[in-house]
């Protein structure tokens, strides 16, 4: 694990956040910066830099089953949520520890900026 990962800090719980859910290998937690009424960002809790560095399919399951968990959790599963992985500096990422955005409590649009 990368010692100056946010990402990895909070998943060690050396960092505190305000955390919603958690799984085996998945953590979820409020994003610090929320862009919609519910804005929960959910990582594997093993360290990959982005969707690109992951190594099969099982890291992007463990992350989207705890993605609809959330979901269903917070109420938002019936009128709808996004879920975004925003991947290298086209894709708009800023962490490098692989995250999923789950985005709901509003209407929103396409397409994205
Ligand atoms: P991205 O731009 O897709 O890499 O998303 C990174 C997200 O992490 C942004 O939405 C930030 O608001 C969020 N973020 C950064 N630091 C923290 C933190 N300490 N706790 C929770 N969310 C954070
Ligand atoms: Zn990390």
């Amino acid at each position: 694990m990368p010692e100056n990962c946010l990402f990895c800090r909070i998943a060690n719980k050396q960092l505190p956040a305000k955390l919603v859910a958690e799984s085996d290998h998945a953590l979820a937690f409020h994003d610090i910066a929320p862009q919609a009424p519910v804005h929960v960002l959910v990582i594997p809790k093993a360290h990959y830099a982005s969707l690109a560095e992951t190594p099969d399919g099982a890291v992007m399951a463990a992350v989207s089953e705890l993605a609809k968990r959330v979901a269903r959790e917070l109420g938002v599963e019936e009128a709808g949520y996004r879920v975004v992985v925003n991947t290298g500096d086209d894709g708009g990422q800023t962490v490098h520890h692989l995250h999923a955005h789950v985005l709901a409590g509003r209407r929103m649009t396409w397409p994205p900026g």
